[in-house]
């Protein structure tokens, strides 16, 4: 059965948890009216090597004062990046204690908390390793309205580390709510999530950890699972609901 969401016109931003009320897709308004000459695509070109050639240009003085930086990244990645289509590898259990782990695992929070997302896999910082984490803090709940946390079952969440999870469905009933991702910044879809979903790998310590998860804590885990096997959300969307979340920005 799949429950489609009745509030599917208000926005949740993956990044910034605030609802953006009302914010209507661009399909709203009908036809779109051509530019004479219809020539969208070269200024699009044009544009785009423009932006390539400053940021070349900034990336050059950088680089001459300080050498580019390396994974684990203080950044996500965006898409584009090979790291985000690939197949993370797992990691040898013995080595999570051990300083490299703990450096990626330390950079992962505070990526995190930096950006102000709920969860973060370790390909997003630019390490193709099994390595997911979420936290859901009070901070970001209480920024969402009653009505919203119950229709998209937020709960507050500590911060939980799982290093070579493995997903289990426990109901496998889909639910539709729009999510983003800081890897395609910038941007929002609706996509179907399992109900309920049960999780299990090593924490951070290395030692065997099992949970039980649902609402939104489930859609989490689902998308940051995805992330370890190279999928992105855009492969599960409902593509007519993809939107720039600050669309109604370009029109101001
Ligand atoms: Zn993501």
């Amino acid at each position: 059965m799949t429950t489609k969401s009745s509030v599917s016109l208000l926005l949740f931003s993956w990044s910034r948890f605030r609802f953006c009320a009302s914010r209507a897709p661009c399909s709203t308004f009908g036809p779109l009216i051509q530019t004479t000459p219809p020539s969208h695509i070269s200024v699009c070109r044009r544009s785009l090597s423009s932006t390539v050639k400053v940021r070349s240009y900034l990336q050059y003085v950088k680089r001459k004062i300080k050498s580019p930086p390396s994974p684990p990244y203080s950044h996500v990645c965006q898409v584009g990046d090979p790291v985000l289509r690939s197949h993370a590898a797992a990691v040898d259990p013995a080595a999570i204690t051990g300083l490299e782990i703990q450096k990626v695992l330390g950079t992962m929070v505070k990526v995190m908390r930096k950006l102000e997302c709920v969860g973060l896999s370790a390909p997003q910082i630019g390490v193709p390793l099994r390595i997911l984490m979420l936290e859901y803090p009070w901070k970001l709940f209480e920024e969402v309205s009653p009505a919203a946390r119950e229709a998209r079952g937020l709960s507050v969440q500590p911060l939980r580390i799982f290093v070579n999870p493995e997903l289990r469905v426990l109901d496998s009933r889909t639910v539709l709510f729009q999510e983003a991702c800081e890897s395609i910044s910038g941007f929002s879809a609706t996509v179907p999530r399992y109900l309920s979903v049960e999780v299990s790998g090593l924490n951070e310590k290395g030692e065997a950890v099992t949970w039980q998860a649902s609402g939104w804590s489930a859609r989490i885990l689902q998308h940051e699972m995805d992330h370890l096997d190279g999928v992105l959300y855009l492969d599960r969307m409902d593509t007519k609901t993809f939107i720039n979340i600050n669309w109604q920005e370009h029109n101001e």
